[in-house]
């Protein structure tokens, strides 16, 4: 199948890139390098020993998009292009909904046009909120609680009214939980700008000695340590989870939600753990306050991924730990040449 991948070049869709040209679809990027950069196209393609197609341009440019779709004969895309950090969402929220929201309309806009209808959809756990109960199902409410989760839940509302409007739409909102780990090659891996958010990034800056320690956001939890609990998912496992969603659109119409997560939560001091045995160090951490706005624990039911879709997870903390330091290795390498 031709492919279009929107934020191709970003973490989560150069992984997929990657499984997707391996299985043998014509695979073509398009991104804006707002928070990525050419360099990962080379790096695809030298993992996959092909030459795909990387456009430079924004989802937000609807004639662009028209252009892409007819002069690659594309016949689904899979739409990554966004922005995702949550707290930068709070204090510039008309940025994130031109983006996030417009930008997705531009793209629906542009695939009705040159009638491509099928799609899949980079959304988050982040549409749940608070918990009512856990593992969240996709059944669970919906009520985000940073605007950031609410450009996502919006966009996820979009397509299900677009499935109702017309029934040759073929759509799956897939809910990503922790996205962490990088390609076994250590060739491309989340590389985020300044100083990272996230847990995993953070420990692999403390790891290459650019961070003096990692914070640890509260010990005082309910959870098994004290320690926040999360479901951290390798991005291959999560790449095979848009390859499984492309396979199920081909026999299904309407629009179909799936959490992609492992259903198990680890906490910060078990996730910590495995990066020390991977890089063979003990790394400095600090107690610091709870972070404003975390939950204490959230992880997925991931039972309907597994029914529909037949995709599982087959990696664990082991895995993104020795994955997330090869590549952390690379990177550094990189910087220093
Ligand atoms: P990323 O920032 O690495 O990748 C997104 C890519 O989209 C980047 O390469 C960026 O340059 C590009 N982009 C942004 N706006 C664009 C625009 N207007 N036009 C063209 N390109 C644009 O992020 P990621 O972690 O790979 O996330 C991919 C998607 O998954 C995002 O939609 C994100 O919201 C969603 N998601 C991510 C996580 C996570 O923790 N990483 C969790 C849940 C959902
Ligand atoms: N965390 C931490 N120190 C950090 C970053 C995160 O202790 O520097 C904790 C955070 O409180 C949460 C977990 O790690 O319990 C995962 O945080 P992350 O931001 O990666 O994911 P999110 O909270 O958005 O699910």
């Amino acid at each position: 199948m031709n492919i279009l991948l929107t934020g191709g070049t970003g973490y989560i869709g150069s992984h997929t890139a990657v499984v997707l040209a391996n299985a043998g679809h014509s695979v073509v990027l398009l991104d804006n390098f707002c928070n990525s950069n050419r360099s990962v196209s080379e790096r695809i393609n030298q993992i996959t020993n092909q030459m795909i197609p990387c456009i430079e341009g924004d989802v937000r440019d609807t004639g662009l998009l028209v252009k892409t779709l007819t002069e690659f004969k594309i016949e689904a895309v899979i739409h990554f292009a966004g922005l995702k950090a949550v707290g930068e969402s709070g204090q510039e929220p008309l940025k994130y909904y031109d983006n996030n929201v417009a930008g997705s309309i531009s793209l629906l806009e542009a695939m009705k046009q040159v009638n491509v209808k099928t799609i899949v959809f980079s959304s988050s756990a982040t549409v749940y909120g608070e918990p009512q109960y856990l593992p969240y199902d996709e059944e669970h409410p919906l009520n985000p609680i940073n605007t950031y989760g609410r450009t996502k839940l919006q966009v996820e509302e979009i397509l299900q009214d677009l499935a109702k409007s017309d029934p040759q739409w073929r759509i799956t909102l897939l809910r990503y939980f922790n996205p962490v780990g990088a390609h076994e090659s250590g060739l491309i891996g989340e590389d985020p700008n300044g100083i990272p958010n996230n847990l995993m990034p953070y420990i692999m800056q403390v790891a290459s000695g650019k961070l003096p320690h990692l914070n640890i956001f509260g010990n005082d939890y309910d959870t098994r340590d004290g320690t926040g609990e999360r479901d951290y998912i390798h991005v291959m496992d999560l790449a095979e989870g848009h390859l499984a969603a492309l396979s199920f659109l081909q026999n299904h119409q309407g629009c179909e939600t799936f959490n992609l997560g492992t259903g198990k939560p680890v906490s910060v001091i078990e996730l910590l753990s495995a990066y020390e045995q991977a890089c063979g160090q003990k790394l400095p951490t600090k107690l610091a306050p709870r972070r404003e706005g975390d939950l204490p624990i959230y992880y997925a039911k991931p039972n309907k991924a597994k029914e529909y879709l037949g995709w599982m997870v087959t990696r664990g903390v082991a895995d993104v730990s020795t994955s997330s330091y090869r590549w952390q290795q690379m990177r550094d390498g990189l910087a220093a040449s």
